[in-house]
């Protein structure tokens, strides 16, 4: 029942196409600065942090659209190891299980599989972050005022990708080699939602010890 929409109609799911920026955008530029100081090698949690006379929810837009395109692609490289059989719950160990809910098709609490999960939930991400009214690309065009708390859930529920994949799926990580991308992609993350306190403590309770570890 809770296939979506990707799957019913392009088998590679794998690869969804990326939301890009519009070069000569302002949003773009912002981007590119971004971009620059990552590949300068300054330390994340350093790069983070809003630069002087930039506009915070520019910023976090800018920032939200490109975890939201990584960890797609990170989990894409995994999906064949999290199957309806491998993963029949969406959760973080025995402890953490995660609902799906939207405004559209399950408007309670649903359980639902890791891989529909996470198919609903880049379903909907993609869907409001190209929603003109809430991610403006216009100049001039404000961000609406409930733009903080969208920013807010989406990357609520981005993190929880990361507490299944790093719980169920390490293994499969180590064995394509991508520890160090998938650990530098998780501290960037990490330091930008706590920078702004965009996610409440809790939600990260379930990856506290391995992000004590590597985020210092
Ligand atoms: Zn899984």
């Amino acid at each position: 029942m809770a296939l979506c929409l990707k799957q019913v109609f392009n088998k590679d799911k794998t690869f969804r196409p990326r939301k890009k920026f519009e070069p000569g955008t302002q949003r773009f530029e912002l981007y590119k600065k971004a971009q620059a100081s990552l590949k300068s090698g300054l330390d994340l949690k350093a790069v983070v942090q809003l630069p002087p006379g930039e506009n915070i929810n520019d910023w976090i837009a800018v920032h939200l659209v490109d975890f939201f395109n990584r960890i797609n692609l990170i989990y894409g490289t995994m999906s064949e190891f999290c199957t309806e059989k491998t993963c029949p719950i969406m959760s973080g160990g025995l402890r953490y299980e995660y609902r799906w809910q939207d405004d559209y098709r399950f408007k309670r609490p649903t359980k639902l599989s890791a891989p529909q999960y996470m198919c609903m939930l880049m379903d909907w991400i993609e869907t409001l972050i190209n929603n003109e009214d809430i991610f403006p690309t216009r100049i001039g065009v404000p961000f609406p005022k409930n733009f903080q708390q969208v920013c807010t859930k989406i990357l609520t529920r981005l993190f929880r990708v990361f507490v299944h994949v790093y719980i169920h799926h390490f293994d499969s990580i180590i064995s394509m080699g991508a520890e160090a991308h998938v650990n530098t992609c998780y501290k960037h993350f990490y330091y930008f939602i706590t920078e702004f306190s965009l996610v409440d403590q809790r939600e990260l309770e379930p990856l506290k010890e391995m992000t004590d570890r590597i985020c210092h």
